[in-house]
């Protein structure tokens, strides 16, 4: 029968029910959420959301898993990820896709990460046009990743790497043994390359220049790897050894392709010119792979075209009415049995993921440059094919970087997910998609210690009678039209010929673009449409030599640092402040300790045993390296010694573990460090705890934190601030924070450029550049331009008609 999603009956047994949970700030919570259903938590941020859902219901569920399959590693489990919870009943395994950027591996695309490659490669092997006389290959020689794919010359990476003299002597005034061949490995190896060398009787004293042309080309290049016995002269102790020469070239390539070591890899990156393969033209692909080809295009060429553009080459094969049976001895499988059922299961996920937004990718897309948004896209596409069922998908806010129009689409995929027998929890903030849930988990009221309760559980019409609910408010479309008064430009940055990725202008140059100075303008437009290439991509250089903008700020989402040792106290530089405090107290002075004394980062007043970073690394089998508290101080970051002086009645590290908001009492007599909390209660961020380690902060915390350090400088004017959705973890109550700050600067006389999907905010700003009219070759454009009303009337326009909704 068809998901009728106002019946909301569950059975008893259908849930899972979570008892005394305690993870983080939630305060003892009890509360039975239904499995088989879709599942929105909500909450404003810091509410404890994601300690529910994840740190809580995914982690519970991932120690169970670890503990069946691997008992040994109970030990190092109960030590880093056991969630602090009573008991928790009915609960499935669990699958959690969270917002990651990509795999730092270069060799993972679009294709490897949904797995689409593999039937792409199947449907070449089996079903494509072989030359005449060619032989059938195997899918495997079509994967530039597998000994017999890769292409002979830059072994499937297909970037050849090319040691010149150049990139390998980088100071040809040296000798060999002064080390002038700055591409050999240094310490005892480069030694034993420099005795080898000698062995052979090649001049390792004489400058690099001086040498014959003839040598010098033999050491860079040779392929040749002689044997020699090796007497080491200075030292009598060590035995004579036999040493293998090799030439700088073979020690550099052999490292680029066989290297575990991905610092060795970096490493040897110095030392080669890098450029497109020329044999396989950058496909890393052999000639007898890429002869094979299916529609007319070879696998690169499909590797290469927007997933639209793919479907099309597709849909011909897949739609076959009489497909020929498969025969193996044919020049051509194209119209076989074979090639419609490959194409037909292509087809299908392919337009799972157009109909994701996602259709301007190409399979051959380097993960690493995706949005974290776009690859958790590409992670819940893939699911839906992976067969499992009876499972918990855990899901962070999945309509991150997901333009209005493209909301439905996703929905679907949440319930496809649902119909085949599984639990799809997702936190979100847009309430477009928590609407249409089956079930609603409110997690609140506030923040940090004014939150961590379960407020409401259950189907979201109930949510309107809860009270203390913040969410309760925004669950019904708004009704009150936005009020904004829109200030006038102060000039204009003219933007000329852009070209970057898909930009471009109507009549085959670049795109030209006028940008309002001293305003704030809001960047629209589906996801791919081009709004991070023009505003994350040109903007920044271009912006630079305006004379009218004194500073170019990106507030992006990266971490504010990746150790325990930043946090928000030295990122915002006020705990120089907080630090000097400490040794002008008397107890300080007297023994004699001044503001470095309260540092953790350098020795003198720091725990030794952790180096003050208050917790030690540990490297949990099958999880990405995580943290301990420091067996030694236990988290306080200071030796005892330090601990002992007070100021107002609270240690260093009783200040490092105040909330923003407790800070904000304490510090009010030190205004350096009192403005900095201002401005960090000002974008909701009262929650946080001032020494929280950086890597613990979400993408959207580090983002305001970048903000509100803006904030209290108070600079007046001529700064151009970039944001790239900045409401990306935002609840609608922070959104309106957040816009309020951004108003703020931008009536200090500064210029804003925000990239922006939801329409409220848009509609607050005094300019509106909306991108499109697709995403990939299908955008690039502006679209529509102007004022948010002039924007809103554009007949072209995808985002119109959500921003007038938004105006009212
Ligand atoms: P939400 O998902 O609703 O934004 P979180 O569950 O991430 O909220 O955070 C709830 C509270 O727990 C906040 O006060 C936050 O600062 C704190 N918190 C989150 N992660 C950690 C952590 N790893 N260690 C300690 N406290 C944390
Ligand atoms: P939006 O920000 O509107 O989602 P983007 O500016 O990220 O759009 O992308 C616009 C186009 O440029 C898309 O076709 C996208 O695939 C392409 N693109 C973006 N970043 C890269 C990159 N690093 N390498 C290659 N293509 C890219
Ligand atoms: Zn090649
Ligand atoms: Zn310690």
């Amino acid at each position: 029968a068809p998901h009728d999603p106002m019946d909301h009956t569950i059975p008893a047994e259908g849930f899972i029910r979570v008892r005394g949970a305690r993870e983080h700030n939630l305060q003892d919570v009890y509360a039975d959420i239904p499995r088989d259903r879709i599942v929105a938590f909500t909450g404003v941020s810091g509410s404890g959301k994601s300690s529910l859902a994840f740190g809580t219901v995914f982690a519970e569920a991932q120690r169970r898993f670890l503990e069946s399959v691997a008992p040994y590693a109970r030990r190092l489990i109960a030590q880093g990820s056991t969630p602090h919870v009573d008991s928790i009943e009915g609960l499935p395994p669990a699958v959690a896709l969270q917002q990651r950027r990509g795999a730092p591996s270069t060799r993972s695309t679009v294709g490897t990460l949904t797995t689409l490659s593999n039937s792409v490669r199947m449907l070449y092997s089996r079903a494509g046009t072989y030359p005449a006389g060619a032989e059938q290959l195997y899918s495997d020689s079509f994967s530039p990743n597998t000994a017999v794919g890769a292409c002979p010359r830059c072994h499937g990476l297909g970037t050849a790497h090319e040691v010149t003299e150049a990139s390998a002597v980088h100071d040809p005034s040296l000798s060999i043994r002064d080390g002038a061949i700055t591409a050999w490995p240094g310490a005892w190896q480069g030694k034993n390359l420099r005795d080898v060398t000698a062995v052979l009787g090649y001049d390792i004293e004489r400058p690099w220049r001086e040498l014959p042309q003839e040598d010098r080309d033999w050491l860079l290049f040779t392929e040749e790897q002689p044997v020699v016995e090796v007497h080491p002269k200075r030292d009598r102790v060590a035995k004579p050894y036999k040493g293998r020469f090799w030439s700088a070239r073979q020690y550099t390539l052999h490292t680029l392709a066989d290297s575990q070591s991905e610092t060795q890899r970096n490493k040897a990156m110095r030392f080669v010119e890098s450029g497109p393969c020329q044999l396989c033209h950058g496909s890393g692909l052999t000639r007898a792979a890429l002869a094979v080809t299916f529609g007319g295009l070879s696998i690169a060429d499909l590797n290469a075209l927007p997933l639209s553009e793919v479907a099309e080459v597709l849909r011909p094969a897949a739609l076959l009415t009489d497909p020929s049976p498969a025969q193996s001895r044919v020049t051509s499988g194209e119209r076989s049995e074979v090639a419609k059922s490959i194409a037909a299961d292509l087809l299908a996920r392919v337009e799972v993921l157009t109909g994701l937004g996602l259709g301007y990718l190409g399979l051959d897309r380097a993960t690493p440059t995706l949005s974290p948004g776009e690859t958790q896209r590409l992670r819940i596409a893939t699911q839906l094919r992976s067969g499992l069922f009876g499972v918990v998908y855990v899901l962070d806010e999945p309509s991150a970087g997901l333009h209005p129009a493209d909301a439905e689409s996703l929905v679907q995929v949440l319930d496809d997910l649902r119909a085949s027998g599984n639990s799809v929890f997702v936190v979100e903030h847009d309430m477009d998609i928590v609407r249409r849930a089956d079930w609603i988990v409110d997690v609140g009221p506030g923040a940090g210690s004014g939150g961590g309760r379960v407020l409401y559980s259950g189907p979201p019409e109930g949510l309107a009678d809860v009270t203390e609910s913040v969410t309760r408010r925004y669950l019904q479309p708004r009704t009150s039209p936005v009020e904004h008064e829109e200030r006038e430009p102060v000039g204009t940055l003219e933007l000329r010929d852009l070209t970057l990725h898909n930009l471009r202008g109507e009549d085959g140059n670049g795109l030209d673009v006028d940008l309002p100075l001293g305003v704030m303008t809001a960047v629209t437009g589906v996801s791919g449409s081009g709004k991070s290439s023009l505003v994350g991509g040109v903007l920044p250089a271009v912006a630079t030599a305006h004379p009218l903008i004194s500073r170019v700020v990106e507030v992006d989402q990266k971490p504010i640092g990746r150790t325990p040792r930043s946090n928000l106290a030295t990122y915002t530089g006020m705990f120089d402040a907080v630090r000097q405090a400490f040794a002008a107290t008397e107890d300080a002075r007297e023994r004699g300790w001044t503001a470095g004394r309260f540092s953790f980062n350098v020795e003198g007043g720091r725990c030794e045993v952790c180096q003050g970073e208050g917790s030690v690394s540990v490297e949990l089998l099958f999880l990405p390296g995580s943290w301990a508290p420091c067996p030694e101080c236990h988290g306080a970051r200071y030796n005892a010694e330090t601990l002992e002086v007070r100021r107002a009645g609270a240690t260093i590290a009783d200040v490092l573990g105040m909330t923003v908001d407790d800070a904000a009492e304490a510090l009010a007599d030190l205004p350096a460090a009192a403005r900095a909390l201002d401005a960090l209660r000002s974008v909701g961020l009262g929650y946080l705890r001032l020494g929280q380690p950086a890597p613990e902060l979400s993408g959207g915390e580090a983002q305001r934190i970048k903000l509100a350090t803006e904030l209290q400088r108070a600079r007046s004017g001529h700064t151009l601030y970039l944001l790239d959705e900045p409401t990306t973890g935002l609840h609608p109550a922070d959104v309106e924070l957040l816009t309020a700050q951004l108003q703020r600067l931008t009536d200090a006389g500064n210029t804003v450029v925000v990239v922006e999907h939801v329409m409220s905010v848009v509609a607050q700003a005094d300019h509106v550049v909306d991108m499109g009219p697709a995403g990939g070759d299908q955008g690039g454009r502006v679209v529509a331009t102007g004022t948010p009303a002039e924007a809103a009337a554009s007949p072209d326009s995808r985002t119109a008609p959500y921003l007038r909704a938004a105006l009212g």
